[in-house]
């Protein structure tokens, strides 16, 4: 199934192709990083859920297209080794997290995703709720863990593991031929 991807203003509108509930992976992640995240950028309101929890759904880059407002991406990162984390400076749209050009591996952020009502049919359900620790208050997530729980862990890197060997990081929205950041990431902490 495609499934719209678009900004908050419906600057950057885009598709994620062939995507199933079983060849990606729908997360809940409480870490603090993705928690500033959010709130660097002001949409902690929309993004967060009420324990401080941003949904993910864990694709590969070559799924990810971006038809319209390609220019209005923009990058981050939290500290110089941190992932890459993508939004629009249209509506400072959290969008998704990379790690580098090499890795297929693209972390969608649900605010970008453009379903209306329940995800749980097109992505499946949440298979973790991670990081807790880091969440706010006591979570009643239904089934919380702390950290990446081991089976997830191994389900996500088996993927990147099939999508590498399909040479899924190509072609990618958020970076170039030669595997730099389409906009150069300015780093957070060396700026405050
Ligand atoms: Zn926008
Ligand atoms: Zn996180």
């Amino acid at each position: 199934m495609d499934i719209k991807l678009k900004c908050k203003c419906g600057a950057v509108t885009g598709v994620a192709t062939n995507i199933t509930p079983k060849n990606g992976n729908r997360i809940v992640c409480c870490c603090s990083d993705c928690q500033a995240f959010a709130q660097h950028l002001g949409r902690q309101g929309d993004t967060l859920d009420e324990f401080g929890g941003t949904e993910i759904f864990q694709t590969s880059q070559a799924q990810v297209s971006i038809k319209k407002g390609a220019e209005h991406l923009r990058a981050l990162r939290l500290t110089s080794k941190g992932l890459t984390r993508w939004y629009t400076d249209c509506c400072d749209t959290p969008v998704a997290n990379t790690i580098n050009a090499n890795f297929p591996f693209a972390g969608l952020i649900h605010s970008f995703i453009s379903i209306k009502g329940d995800r749980t049919p097109a992505l499946g359900p949440v298979s973790a709720y991670v990081q807790t620790q880091h969440a706010i208050g006591t979570p009643t997530y239904p089934h919380s863990a702390k950290k990446f729980p081991l089976g997830v862990t191994l389900k996500v890197l088996h993927k990147i593991v099939v999508w590498k060997a399909k040479g899924m990081q190509t072609p990618s929205v958020f970076f170039d031929d030669e595997g730099r950041p389409v906009s150069k990431p300015v780093v957070l902490g060396e700026n405050s």
